[in-house]
């Protein structure tokens, strides 16, 4: 009986969290790019209102974020590994030098994979991630 109920509440969580596509014509909310060719590090803000806003990479989703925290319920990340979505505060996160837009995240749902790719760089979480940081990726000093 236990593991039905857990059967239960892992599929109840995955429902959660999923997320629609975007269309072929939606943009990034930030920078106004065109989402198509990132399909692997897409990311999207759930509003309170009930819509959907994204971004082409986790670092436009955070500062979409720390620009409109009153108006934010939830935030994904895609699982750079697996192609899904995942809740942002579940996933690890890497520096990723060649980001679309310059330096950004890469978002994993494993630790284990985050460290795979990471080489020995440092991983962030959710909660590591502040503005300050954000700034410091887009300069050059990165501690
Ligand atoms: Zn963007």
């Amino acid at each position: 009986m236990k593991k039905l109920f857990f059967l239960l509440f892992l599929s109840f969580s995955l429902v959660f969290a999923q997320v629609p596509e975007p269309s072929g014509s939606e943009k990034c909310v930030v920078c106004n790019m065109d989402l198509k060719p990132f399909k692997k590090t897409l990311s999207a803000a759930k509003l309170k209102d009930g819509s959907i806003k994204y971004t082409e990479a986790p670092l436009h989703l955070f500062e979409f974020y720390f620009a409109n925290k009153d108006r934010v319920s939830q935030l994904y990340v895609k699982d750079y590994k697996t192609g899904k979505w995942i809740p942002a505060e579940n996933a690890f996160y890497i520096i990723n030098e060649n980001g679309p837009m310059g330096r950004d995240f890469l978002a994993f749902g494993s630790k284990i994979e985050a460290q795979k790719f990471s080489k020995g760089s440092k991983i962030y979480q959710f909660k590591d991630i502040t503005p300050k940081l954000l700034e410091e990726l887009k300069t050059d000093h990165i501690h």
